[in-house]
């Protein structure tokens, strides 16, 4: 990938990769402090691995008192904005066809586990209904064996699947 200067066309920046740190950004240019070198939206985005309960549109935390229910599937939001953002489309999407009944929450202060395996999901979605985002998602660097490494991959395929399972009961 190369990043072209909108003024000029020059190429002032390229992806290079290195065994140690993968892939990385590399000036050919001076870069003055300050200067905005990339904008991109993210391909994909979701709540933390370990959270207590947040909207699952702009991913901020809800408090026991200021929450409401989605009214298609039931996980907790914080506006009716966020019911309808972009973001929260898959698992409501699943909830509401798989699931067949709303999502509960009541427990608002310790993390609640079912948190951790939303993102991962929302990639499945993108698999299902989404193939030009899911071919972008393919096209990123791998953690994979690094993760492996520190016992984050079981955890996290574990969490996939019970919420996969368990919560939207997705049985394929
Ligand atoms: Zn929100
Ligand atoms: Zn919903």
């Amino acid at each position: 990938m190369i990043f072209l200067n909108p003024i000029n066309n020059s190429l002032d920046f390229q992806i290079k990769e290195d065994t140690q740190v993968g892939r990385y950004l590399c000036a050919s240019r001076a870069v003055f402090s300050g200067e905005i070198v990339l904008k991109e939206k993210p391909l994909l985005s979701g709540p933390p691995q370990v959270t207590g309960p947040v909207c699952l549109g702009c991913h901020n935390g809800l408090s026991p008192n200021s929450w409401l229910s989605c009214p298609n599937c039931g996980w907790p939001m914080c506006s009716i904005q966020c019911v309808n953002s972009e973001n929260h489309q898959p698992e409501c999407r699943w909830t509401m066809e798989q699931r067949n009944a709303k999502v509960k929450i009541s427990q608002f202060v310790t993390p609640h586990p079912t948190y951790a395996g939303i993102t991962p999901l929302r990639a499945c979605y993108f698999k299902e209904h989404k193939p030009e985002l899911w071919n972008r998602l393919q096209e990123l660097e791998s953690h994979t064996e690094h993760r492996r490494s520190t016992g984050k991959l079981e955890q996290e395929r574990f969490c996939c699947s019970t919420v996969s399972k368990e919560i939207l009961q997705i049985r394929r």
